[in-house]
C-alpha cells in the first residue's frame, strides 16, 4: 500500500528521497523483524557468527582490472580480482590481465579453477575451519531461522511476481484501477536503434531539450527503460504513438508502453527489494543458503514453477537494469554456496533449450542475458562432468544449436546462401553455443566412468550428425567461359568452420584420454563418412591406370569440371582419430578391434586429394573466373585459424591413405586427380607437347600444376612431426614451427603468437620451447623486442614446410641462402634429416622409390637435360632435386640404423643409378644429375646437385663399409675430407678474386666521383647546404676572436665583423644573399599558443579582445611558442606554392568533402620539403641593430643619467601628443627643456625593402592572430608585443629543455632551433619599423614606467607580477623607437645595457621578496664573502623599505646561494637572447657544461660577478625606485600573507608521474565514475598526462559546448589545460591519444612494454606491463618541444585514416 506513495511522484525519479524513505517505512520493519533487535546490532553480530566463505565471488564492475595465470589457471575464465591477485602466488607467474565487461566474478577460493595457489592470503585463512558438508544453518538461531524462512519466502514471491507480471493495467490483488489514475510512458532499450535516433526521436515526440533527450537516452541505454512522460493515459498513450510512428520506418519500432504507475512504483520497490535481499545474505552464509532454498522450492505448478525458474525462463522479457540486478542477486547467493550451485546448475541445465530459444529472439547483448550465466556453471569441472553424465548436457547442446540451424539443402547440409537479416543475426546469437560447448569440453576427465563414456559418445554421435551436415557445404564449380555474376557467400560456412576448429580438436582429445572411447568413436566417424560417400561411384565408369608395369582402377572424375567442397570435417576428424589410434599400443597389439578391414583407402583419400588439386588449380588460374570468394576460402583453409582442423588433416589423411596402399596406385591416382596422367604416361609426351602445343597460358598451367604435385609429394613424405604420425613429442611440433617462421626474419612475440595455433587456453606452448631456439634482443627507443633463431638452429630448415605461404616461403629462402653466403657456405638448402615414422605410418616413405615416382623424377630430370622449349621450369626441377635429397636422406638413415638383422629395404641408390629401360634407354638419373652439374644454364642449382652426389657418395661408401672392414670407412672420410679442404680452398679463392674486384670497381667508382663533382661543384654545394639547413652564418663562419673577453651587449660590446649571408630558395634552388635591400627570403614555421611553462592552469583566458598582453605575468600560464623546420624559401616563391596549396584544397574539398591533416583556410600548409606543419613564414634578415646604431661616442652616460634623460623625453613626448589633440599647452612645452639632440619630430627611414616589410607585417600578424585567438589586423597596436612575447616565450622554453637534459646554453642546439631563434630575434627587433611609431613609443614608456613610474601610467601591476625577461626583452626591442629620434650621441648599445641592468636589478628585488629561505637544514660555509655581505645589506634595506614585514634572515650565505639559483634562467635566457640580438659568439667555456657557469654568463653579459654591485653603483636612483616598487600595495598584500606569488627559480613542468605497473591504470581507472551523470562507471577513462585529470571521454555525458560546437571531454580539457594541444592515456585501450585543436588528433604508442619489449595497444594480449622510462620521457620531449602537433601533421600524412576521425567528440 505505502509503495506507490513513495515510488511514484511525478515525472522524474528522485532516487534519494525514494531510498531513504522506503529505508524507513519499508525495509527497515523487515529488518526489525529478521534480526529481532536493532539491525544495526544485529546484523554486525550475525556477520561476527558467520564462518566467512573461503570464495571472493566479487562481481567485477565494468572496465575492473581482473587477471588469470596461463600458468595455473584450468582455463581463460578463471579469473582474479585485484585484491586478490595481489596477495596470491600468481603474482610471480606469467599473468594476463584484461578489463572486466562486467558480470562475472572472482575465483579465488575455487580449488577447481586453479591447478596451483586457489587461495589469495586473504582468503586462505578461511579455508582452515570451513568443513565443506557443514550446514551453515546451525550458526543461527532457530527462531530467526523461522523468521528468515518467512520474510524470503514472502518478498522474493513479491518481487518475482511483481516483474513478472504482464498485464499492463491491472495490479496483482490489492488495487482498483480509476481512470483518474496516473501512467508513464515507458521507453525501452533495443539493439536496432541507435542513439542519435533515440535522441532525435524524443525531442519529437515529448517535446524536450535536446539535454533532456540525452539523458533519457543514457539512462534507458544504461537501465533499460525509462519512464518518458508522466500523466493520464492518454496524454502517454499520444507520445507512444509518436515514437512507434517515428522509428518503425526504417526498422522495427522502439519498444514503448504505457504503464500504471502504480505498476511501475511496485517493480521499482520489486528491484530494490532484490537489492536489499542481495545485501542480507551478505551477512551470514545460514541466510543465504535460507534464501537459495527459497528460491529453488518448487511452487504449487510442479516443474519449472520455483521462483529462480521463473525468473529465469522470463528473462528475455525483462528490462536490463531488472535483469542486472536479478543476475547479481544470484551471483551472490546459488553461485556461492556450492551445494545450491550444483541444484541451480541442473535447473539451467534442464531449461537450457527454453532459455537459448528466449535468448534467440532476444534483442539484447548475451552480457545481460541469463544465457550468459553458462560460465560460471560449465567451466567448473565437477559440475560439467555431472550434467554431461546426469542431464546429457552436450547432446542438448549441440541438439539445440541444430535446432537452430535449419536452412538446408537437398542432401541435408547446412546452407547459408541467400540468409536473411533475421538469420543472419540469429546465426550471430546461436554461435554462442559453440562456446558453451567449448565451455563443457575445457577440463578433460582425469576418471571415466562407464556413464560417462555412455553420455560422452552419445554427445559425439550428435557431434558427428552436425559435422555431416557441413560435410561437402557450399560446393562449388569451375566457372569457365564467362566470370561469376555474383561472389556466393562462404563467409557464414568458414565462420562455423573456425567457431568449431577448437571443439573438434577437444573432441579428440577427450578421445585420446580413453582407449574404449577412441575405438568406439573411430568406428561411429567411419560409419558417418561412409554414409557420407554413398553413392559416390554411383555411376561412374571405373577407368584404368596403368604405368611402369603398374595399374589401378579409378573413377572418372575431374576436379575443373565437377563440384568440390573445401568442407570436409567428417573425414578430418576421422583422420585426426587414426592419428591418436597411431599412437595407442591397441593399434599394433588388437588390430582385430580395430576396422581397418572396413578401411577403402581410395574413397579415404579422394575427397582430401581433390580439395587439395583444387588449391593447386587455384593457384595455375585455372579459377579465375571464379572470383574472390574462392580466393578467400583457400586463404583461409591454409590459415593458422583453421588449418589444424583442415589443410593439416587432409594431409594426414593422404599419407594415411598411401600407408596402407601400393604408392604406385596412389601416384596414379593422384596424377590423375591432378589431370596430368596423359604426361607422365605417355612417353615423350613432354617433347611432343611442348612442341606441338603453342597455347603458352596452358603450359604455364601445367607447369604449375606439376610443381604443386611435388609440393604435396614432398609434404606426404616430409611432414611427420604431430605425434602419432612421426616419432616425436608435442613441443617439437612448436619447435619446427617456431624455427620455420624465424627463418623468414627475427620475429616479435606478438607475431610468433599470431603465427602459431592457439589451444583452448589460448596458449601456443611456445614459452616453453622459444629459448632453445632463439635469442631475444631488448627493443630500443621505437620498436619491439624480437626474437633471432639461433645459428645451429639453422639446419633444420626446410625449404618446403608446409606452413609457409607462397610469399613466406621464398623470403625465407633468400633469408637463408643469404645467411650462408654471409657464413662462406655453399648455398644448397638441402631438406633436413626428419624423425622416423610411427609403425602405422611406416610405409610410406616407398613412395620415394616407387616406380612411377621414379619415372616422374626421370622425366621431369630428362627434360632439364635436353632443355629445350617452355615444358618444364626451374622450380620444378628444384623440388626434384629436393625429393632426391630427401630419398637419399632417409637411406642414409636407415643404413645408420641399421641392426643385425633387418636388411635395408630402401635402395634408392641402387634405383637412381639404373639407367632406363628399352625402348626409351634413358640415361639413369645418377648420370642426368652429373651431366646438369655442368649445364650453365642451372647456376643456382649447382651447389644442391653437389650436395645430392656427394651424399650419393656417402651413402655408397656407407654400403660398402658395412659389408667390409672398419678401415676402408677411415679412408673414405679422409678422401671426403680432403675434398673438402680442397672444395675450400677452391672458395677461398674464388672469394679473394671477388675481393680484388671489388676494391677495383669501388676505385673507379671514387674516381668518377671526384670527375663528377669537380664538374658539378656549384650543385654539390647546394646539396650539402640542403642537407645541412644551419646557413646562418654568424656564429658558424666568424673566425672566434679568440683570447678576448666575448661581451654580448653594451658600449664594450665585442665588434663581429659582418658576413654575407647567402642562402638557397628550396623551391626554385636559386641563390641569394640575405640583405636589407633585396627580395625577402622566409623560413617556414609554426607559431601555435602554449601553456608547457604554465605555472597556473586553472586561469580563465580572458577576453581575446580587450585583453592586454603588454606585460606577461610571471605565472606564464599561455604563451605564443614559434617553431620552425629550418627550411628557406623566395618570399615570392613561398606565396606562389601557398595559393597553388590553397586553390588544390579547395577544388579537393568541394569534390570529395574530406578533410587533410592542415587546414588551408586557418593559413595552414605543409612544408614543401619536409612536410613539416607550418601556418606562416618568419623573414630572414640580417642583424638589426647594425643598422640603427649609427653613432658610438665614448663617454657614456651612466644608468642615473640615462633615466633621468629618457624620463625627460618622455615627458617630452607625451607633452607633443597632447598637444596635438589639445593645442592650448604651449607654455608647458616652454617649461620644459627640450633634451638635448631630440627631434620628436624626426621619422626615421625604413631601411627593408619592399618585400621585407611585407613579410615582416605577415608574421607579425599571424603571431597576433594565433597568439590572442583574433582576427588578423595588421594596424591593432597589440601586433608587436605579441611579436616580441613569442620571442621572449620561445627562448624561455629552449632554455628550459637545455636545463632539464641538463646541456650547456650554446653548442647544442639544433640546426634549425638555432635558425629559428636567429629570424625570430631579428624579426621581433625589426617588426617596430613597420609598425606604428607612437604605438611602440607608447609601449615602451608603458614597461619602462613599470620600473620607473612616472605621474602619467598608472595602475600598473607591480614587480611581483611581472615576467621580467618578457619585460627585458619588450623594453629592449622597443627602445629603438624612442632612440631613433634621439640625436645626443648616446648609443643604443648603452639603452640596451641600462635596460637590461635595470630588469635585473629588478629581478633581483622580486626574488630576495618571494624567497622562501629556511636558514636550517643547510650546512653552510662560514665563509661571509662579499658577495654574502652585500646580499644581506640588500636584503635589511629591503626590510627596511617594507616595513619590515620581511622575514628576518641572517645569513647571507643562504640569501646569495638562493639569489645565484633564482636568477640563473633569467641570465641564461638573457644570454641566449642579447647572442641572437647581436650575433656575438658565446664564449667556449659556456659551451660546454662545466663550473663557474655563473661568472662566465656575468662576464658574457657584462654584469659584475658580484650582482649587487648593480645597486650600489647606482644608488642615487635606486634607493628611490627600490621604495617605490616596495610601496605597491599588491606587494604589501603579499608581505601580509594576503596573496601568493610565484617564486623563483620556476621549477620546470613535467608530465605527471606514472607507475610502474599499469595495472595500478585500469584499477585507478575502474574505480573513476563519471563526474556528471552521479556514479555511473566511465566507459572510456583517459588521463590528461599533462595535470593528472581523469576524464570521462567518447561519452554523450560529458560532452560540452565549446566555441559553438559540441566537443567531448578530452578536446574541452585541452583548451583550458594546453590551450588546445592535449596529451592523453586512454586507460583501458593502452594508448597515447594527442590532440590538437578540434580537428586533429592522432594515437601513439604507449609508454608501457611487456616483458617481450612490445607495446599492447588496445590491451589485446593482456600481458604484465611496466613503464619504459625513456619512452615516457620522449612523450615529455615531444611536449617541451611543442612537437605534438607536428607529431599529429606527420602520422596523418602517413596515415589518411587518422584524419577522418571524429576527435573532436573523444
Ligand atoms: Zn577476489
Ligand atoms: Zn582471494
Ligand atoms: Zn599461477
Ligand atoms: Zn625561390
Ligand atoms: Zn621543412
Ligand atoms: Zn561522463
Ligand atoms: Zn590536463
Amino acid at each position: 500500500y505505502y509503495v506507490p506513495k513513495i515510488y511514484c511522484r511525478g515525472p522524474n525519479p528522485a532516487p534519494q528521497r525514494e531510498d531513504l524513505l522506503a529505508q524507513h517505512v519499508l525495509l527497515g520493519p523487515m529488518e526489525w523483524y529478521l534480526c529481532g533487535e536493532d539491525p544495526a546490532f544485529g546484523f554486525p553480530k550475525l556477520e561476527q557468527a558467520n564462518k566467512p566463505s573461503h570464495l571472493c565471488g566479487r562481481v567485477f564492475k565494468v572496465g575492473e582490472p581482473t587477471y588469470s595465470c596461463r600458468d595455473c589457471a584450468v582455463d581463460p575464465t578463471c579469473v582474479l580480482c585485484m585484491e586478490c591477485f595481489l596477495g596470491s602466488i600468481h603474482r610471480e607467474h606469467r599473468y594476463r590481465m584484461t578489463t572486466s565487461g562486467g558480470g562475472g566474478f572472482c575465483d579465488c577460493g575455487d580449488t577447481e579453477a586453479w591447478k596451483e595457489g586457489p587461495y589469495c592470503q586473504k582468503h586462505e585463512l578461511n579455508t582452515s575451519e570451513t568443513a565443506e558438508e557443514e550446514d551453515p544453518l546451525v550458526h543461527l538461531p532457530e527462531d530467526m531461522v523461522v523468521r528468515a524462512y518467512n520474510i524470503f519466502a514472502i518478498t522474493f514471491k513479491y518481487a518475482v511476481d511483481i516483474l513478472t507480471w504482464e498485464k499492463e493495467n491491472e495490479l496483482p490483488g490489492l488495487e482498483m484501477i480509476e481512470k483518474s489514475d496516473t501512467y508513464y510512458c515507458m521507453l525501452f532499450n533495443d539493439e536496432v536503434h541507435t542513439y542519435e535516433q533515440v535522441i532525435y526521436t524524443l525531442q519529437k515526440a515529448v517535446n524536450c531539450t535536446q539535454k533532456e533527450a540525452i539523458g533519457f537516452a543514457t539512462t534507458v541505454d544504461r537501465d533499460g527503460r525509462r519512464s518518458v512522460r508522466y500523466g493520464d493515459f492518454q496524454y502517454c498513450d499520444q507520445a507512444k504513438s509518436v515514437i512507434v510512428r517515428n522509428t518503425s520506418r526504417q526498422t522495427k519500432p522502439l519498444k514503448v508502453q504505457v504503464m500504471h504507475s502504480s505498476i511501475v512504483a511496485h517493480q521499482s520497490f520489486g528491484l530494490k527489494l532484490l537489492t536489499w535481499l542481495g545485501s542480507v545474505i551478505g551477512y551470514s552464509d545460514g541466510l543465504r543458503r535460507i534464501l537459495c532454498q527459497v528460491g529453488l522450492q518448487e511452487g504449487p505448478d510442479g516443474e519449472n514453477s520455483s521462483l529462480v525458474d521463473k525468473l529465469m525462463l522470463y528473462d528475455s522479457k525483462l528490462w536490463k537494469g531488472a535483469r542486472n540486478v536479478y543476475h547479481q542477486l544470484f551471483m551472490s547467493s546459488l553461485l556461492m554456496d556450492l551445494k545450491y550451485k550444483k541444484l541451480f546448475a541442473i535447473r539451467f541445465a534442464r531449461n537450457y533449450r527454453q532459455l537459448q530459444r528466449d535468448y534467440m529472439e532476444d534483442d539484447h547483448e548475451r552480457a545481460v542475458s541469463v544465457a550468459a550465466l553458462s560460465v560460471q556453471l560449465f567451466t567448473v569441472p565437477t559440475l560439467a562432468r555431472m550434467l554431461i553424465t546426469e542431464e546429457n548436457l552436450m547432446t542438448t547442446i549441440i541438439k539445440t544449436f541444430m535446432d537452430h540451424l535449419r536452412h538446408r539443402d537437398i542432401q541435408g547440409r547446412f546452407q547459408f546462401e541467400r540468409y536473411t537479416a533475421l538469420q543472419a543475426f540469429k546465426f550471430r546469437r546461436v554461435q554462442s553455443l559453440i562456446v558453451d560447448l567449448k565451455y563443457v569440453l575445457i577440463s578433460k576427465p582425469t576418471e571415466w566412468s562407464d556413464d560417462l563414456r555412455h553420455k560422452f559418445l552419445e554427445g559425439f554421435d550428435a557431434f558427428l550428425e552436425l559435422l555431416k551436415c557441413m560435410q561437402g557445404m557450399d560446393p562449388i564449380t569451375r566457372q569457365v567461359g564467362q566470370h561469376i555474376e555474383m561472389e556466393p557467400e562462404w563467409e557464414a560456412a568458414f565462420t562455423l568452420q573456425m567457431k568449431l576448429t577448437l571443439v573438434i580438436s577437444m573432441m579428440q582429445d577427450w578421445c585420446a584420454l580413453d582407449e574404449k572411447v577412441l575405438i568406439e568413436a573411430y568406428k561411429k566417424c567411419l560409419t558417418v563418412l561412409m554414409q557420407c560417400h554413398s553413392g559416390f561411384t554411383d555411376g561412374e565408369q571405373p577407368i584404368v591406370l596403368s604405368m611402369c608395369g603398374h595399374s589401378v582402377e579409378t573413377i572418372r572424375y575431374c576436379v575443373s569440371q565437377e563440384k568440390v567442397s573445401i568442407h570436409l570435417p567428417v573425414s578430418r576428424l576421422l583422420a585426426g582419430l587414426h592419428v591418436l589410434l597411431s599412437k595407442t599400443e591397441v593399434a599394433y597389439k588388437f588390430p582385430e578391434l580395430l576396422p581397418l578391414s572396413e578401411l577403402s583407402p581410395p574413397m579415404l583419400i579422394e575427397h582430401p586429394l581433390r580439395c587439395l588439386v583444387l588449391c593447386a588449380q587455384v593457384h595455375a588460374g585455372m579459377w579465375r573466373r571464379n572470383g574472390f570468394s574462392l580466393v578467400n576460402q583457400i586463404y583461409y583453409y591454409h590459415n593458422v585459424k583453421c588449418r589444424r582442423e583442415m589443410f593439416d588433416k587432409d594431409i594426414v589423411m593422404l599419407q594415411t591413405g598411401v600407408s596402407m596402399m601400393d604408392p604406385n596406385h596412389f601416384l596414379m591416382i593422384m596424377l590423375s586427380r591432378f589431370e596430368l596422367y596423359q604426361i607422365f604416361s605417355t612417353p615423350d609426351y613432354g617433347k611432343r607437347f611442348s612442341t606441338e602445343n603453342t597455347n603458352k597460358d596452358v603450359v604455364q598451367q601445367n607447369n604449375t600444376l606439376i610443381e604443386e604435385m611435388l609440393y604435396l609429394i614432398i609434404m606426404i613424405v616430409g611432414e611427420r612431426f604431430s605425434p602419432g604420425i612421426g616419432q616425436v613429442n608435442a613441443t617439437d611440433e612448436i619447435k619446427r614451427e617456431i624455427i620455420h617462421q624465424l627463418s623468414i626474419r627475427p620475429m616479435a612475440h606478438s607475431e610468433l603468437v599470431k603465427a602459431l595455433p592457439e589451444d583452448e587456453n589460448r596458449e601456443t606452448g611456445m614459452e616453453s620451447v622459444i629459448e632453445e631456439v632463439a635469442c631475444f634482443k631488448k627493443p630500443g627507443l621505437t620498436g619491439r623486442g624480437l626474437y633471432e633463431l639461433k645459428p645451429e638452429c639453422a639446419r633444420n630448415f626446410n625449404l618446403y614446410f608446409y606452413h609457409f605461404s607462397r610469399a613466406e616461403q621464398s623470403k625465407a629462402e633468400e633469408a637463408q641462402r643469404k645467411l650462408k653466403r654471409q657464413n662462406r657456405e655453399d648455398t644448397a638448402l638441402p631438406p633436413p634429416a626428419l624423425p622416423p615414422f610411427c609403425p602405422l605410418f611406416a610405409s610410406l616413405v616407398n613412395i620415394l622409390q616407387s616406380d612411377v615416382m621414379l619415372c616422374i623424377m626421370g622425366t621431369i630430370l630428362q627434360w632439364a637435360v635436353e632443355h629445350n622449349g617452355y615444358a618444364w621450369s626451374e622450380s620444378m626441377l628444384q623440388r626434384v632435386l629436393h625429393l632426391l635429397g630427401m630419398a637419399l636422406q632417409e637411406e642414409k638413415q636407415h643404413l645408420e640404423n641399421l641392426s643385425e638383422e633387418n636388411v635395408v629395404t630402401f635402395t634408392f641408390t641402387q634405383k637412381i643409378s639404373r639407367p632406363g629401360e628399352a625402348p626409351n634407354n634413358s640415361p639413369s638419373i645418377l648420370a642426368m644429375l652429373e651431366t646438369l652439374q655442368n649445364a650453365s644454364h642451372l647456376e643456382v642449382h649447382k651447389d644442391m646437385i653437389r650436395w645430392i652426389l656427394k651424399t650419393f657418395n656417402t651413402i655408397k661408401k656407407l654400403r660398402e663399409s658395412s659389408s667390409t672392414s672398419p678401415v676402408a670407412e677411415t679412408e673414405g672420410n679422409i678422401m671426403e675430407e680432403s675434398s673438402r679442404d680442397k672444395d675450400k680452398a677452391e672458395r677461398k679463392r674464388k672469394a679473394e678474386i671477388a675481393r680484388l674486384r671489388r676494391e677495383k670497381i669501388m676505385a673507379q667508382m671514387s674516381e668518377m666521383q671526384r670527375h663528377f663533382i669537380n664538374e658539378n661543384k656549384e650543385l654539390f654545394q647546394q646539396t650539402l647546404e640542403e642537407l645541412d639547413t644551419s646557413t646562418s652564418g654568424v656564429h658558424e663562419n666568424s673566425p672566434v676572436i679568440s683570447d678576448a673577453k666575448l661581451t654580448a651587449l653594451g658600449p664594450e660590446q665585442t665588434r663581429v665583423a659582418e658576413h654575407r649571408q647567402v642562402v638557397m630558395c628550396i623551391l626554385c634552388q636559386e641563390e641569394q644573399e640575405v640583405k636589407v635591400d633585396s627580395r625577402a627570403m622566409v623560413l617556414a614555421a609554426f607559431i601555435q599558443r602554449s601553456t608547457v611553462l604554465s605555472k597556473n592552469r586553472n586561469k580563465i583566458t580572458p577576453d581575446p579582445e580587450k585583453y592586454d598582453p603588454l606585460f606577461m605575468h610571471p605565472d606564464l600560464s599561455c604563451g605564443t611558442h614559434t617553431g620552425s623546420c629550418g627550411h628557406i624559401m623566395h618570399a615570392h616563391c613561398w606565396q606562389r606554392y601557398f595559393d597553388a596549396v590553397q586553390a588544390k584544397e579547395q577544388r579537393r574539398q568541394q569534390r570529395l568533402r574530406v578533410h587533410t591533416s592542415y587546414d588551408v583556410e586557418n593559413g595552414e600548409f605543409l612544408c614543401p620539403l619536409c612536410e613539416c606543419l607550418s601556418n606562416t613564414v618568419i623573414p630572414l634578415l640580417p642583424p638589426p641593430r647594425v643598422l640603427f646604431n649609427r653613432l658610438d661616442f665614448s663617454g657614456q652616460p651612466n644608468l642615473t643619467q640615462w633615466i633621468k634623460t629618457i624620463s625627460q623625453q618622455i615627458k617630452r613626448m607625451y607633452l607633443l601628443r597632447d598637444e596635438d589633440s589639445n593645442s592650448g599647452n604651449s607654455e608647458k612645452m616652454d617649461q620644459l627643456q627640450l633634451p638635448e639632440g631630440f627631434r620628436p619630430d624626426f621619422k626615421p627611414k625604413n631601411p627593408y625593402s619592399e618585400s621585407i616589410k611585407e613579410m615582416l607585417t605577415t608574421f607579425g600578424t599571424a603571431t597576433y592572430k594565433v597568439g590572442l585567438k583574433v582576427h588578423p589586423n595588421e594596424e591593432d597596436p597589440r601586433v608587436p608585443i605579441m611579436c616580441w612575447g613569442s620571442c621572449a616565450y620561445t627562448i624561455q622554453t629552449i632554455e628550459r629543455i637545455l636545463a632539464d637534459e641538463d646541456k650547456p646554453l650554446f653548442g647544442h642546439l639544433p640546426c634549425r632551433q638555432d635558425d629559428c631563434l636567429t629570424s625570430l630575434t631579428r624579426f621581433a627587433a625589426a617588426h617596430w619599423t613597420v609598425s606604428s611609431l607612437p604605438a611602440v613609443q607608447a609601449h615602451f614608456c608603458t614597461l619602462l614606467a613599470s620600473l620607473v613610474p612616472n605621474e602619467k601610467n598608472g595602475n600598473l601591476p607591480c614587480i611581483l607580477d611581472i615576467d621580467m625577461f618578457h619585460l627585458l626583452v619588450s623594453l629592449v626591442l622597443s627602445f629603438p623607437a624612442i632612440h631613433c629620434q634621439d640625436f645626443s650621441g648616446v648609443s643604443l648599445g648603452t639603452g640596451d645595457l641600462h635596460l637590461f641592468h635595470l630588469v635585473t636589478m629588478a629581478h633581483i628585488i622580486q626574488i630576495l621578496l618571494t624567497s622562501s629561505t629556511e636558514e636550517n637544514g643547510m650546512d653552510q660555509e662560514n665563509t661571509n664573502s662579499e658577495e654574502e655581505v652585500a646580499v644581506l645589506t640588500l636584503y635589511k634595506f629591503l626590510c627596511q623599505c617594507t616595513g619590515s614585514a620581511l622575514k628576518e634572515i641572517s645569513s647571507g650565505w643562504h640569501l646569495w646561494r638562493n639569489l645565484k639559483a633564482g636568477i640563473m634562467p633569467f641570465l641564461r635566457c638573457s644570454a641566449l637572447f642579447f647572442h641572437y640580438l647581436n650575433g656575438v659568439p658565446a664564449p667556449s667555456e659556456i659551451q660546454v657544461n662545466g663550473t663557474n657557469q655563473f661568472e662566465h654568463l656575468c662576464s658574457y653579459l657584462s654584469l659584475p660577478n658580484n650582482l649587487t654591485c648593480l645597486f650600489q653603483e647606482n644608488s642615487e636612483i635606486l634607493n628611490t625606485l627600490i621604495e617605490s616598487w616596495c610601496s605597491n600595495s599588491e606587494v604589501k598584500r603579499y608581505l601580509e600573507g594576503k596573496r601568493h606569488a610565484i617564486s623563483y627559480a620556476r621549477e620546470s613542468n613535467k608530465l605527471i608521474d606514472l607507475p610502474d605497473d599499469y595495472s595500478c591504470l585500469i584499477n585507478q581507472a575502474s574505480n573513476f565514475s563519471c563526474p556528471k551523470s552521479g556514479g555511473d562507471k566511465s566507459r572510456a577513462p583517459t588521463l590528461c598526462l599533462v595535470c593528472g585529470t581523469m576524464l570521462c571521454s567518447q561519452s554523450y555525458c560529458c560532452q560540452t559546448e565549446l566555441e559553438g560546437e559540441d566537443v567531448g571531454a578530452c578536446t574541452a580539457h585541452t583548451y583550458t589545460c594546453g590551450s588546445g594541444v592535449g596529451i592523453f592515456l586512454r586507460v583501458r585501450e593502452c594508448q597515447v591519444l594527442f590532440l590538437a585543436g578540434k580537428t586533429k588528433g592522432c594515437f601513439y604508442p604507449p609508454p608501457y612494454l611487456d616483458d617481450y619489449g612490445e607495446t599492447d595497444q588496445g590491451l589485446r594480449r593482456g600481458n604484465p606491463l611496466h613503464l619504459c622510462k625513456e619512452r615516457f620521457k620522449k612523450i615529455q620531449r615531444l611536449w617541451q618541444q611543442h612537437s605534438i602537433t607536428e607529431e599529429i601533421g606527420h602520422a596523418q600524412e602517413a596515415n589518411q585514416t587518422l584524419v577522418g576521425i571524429d576527435w573532436q567528440h573523444l
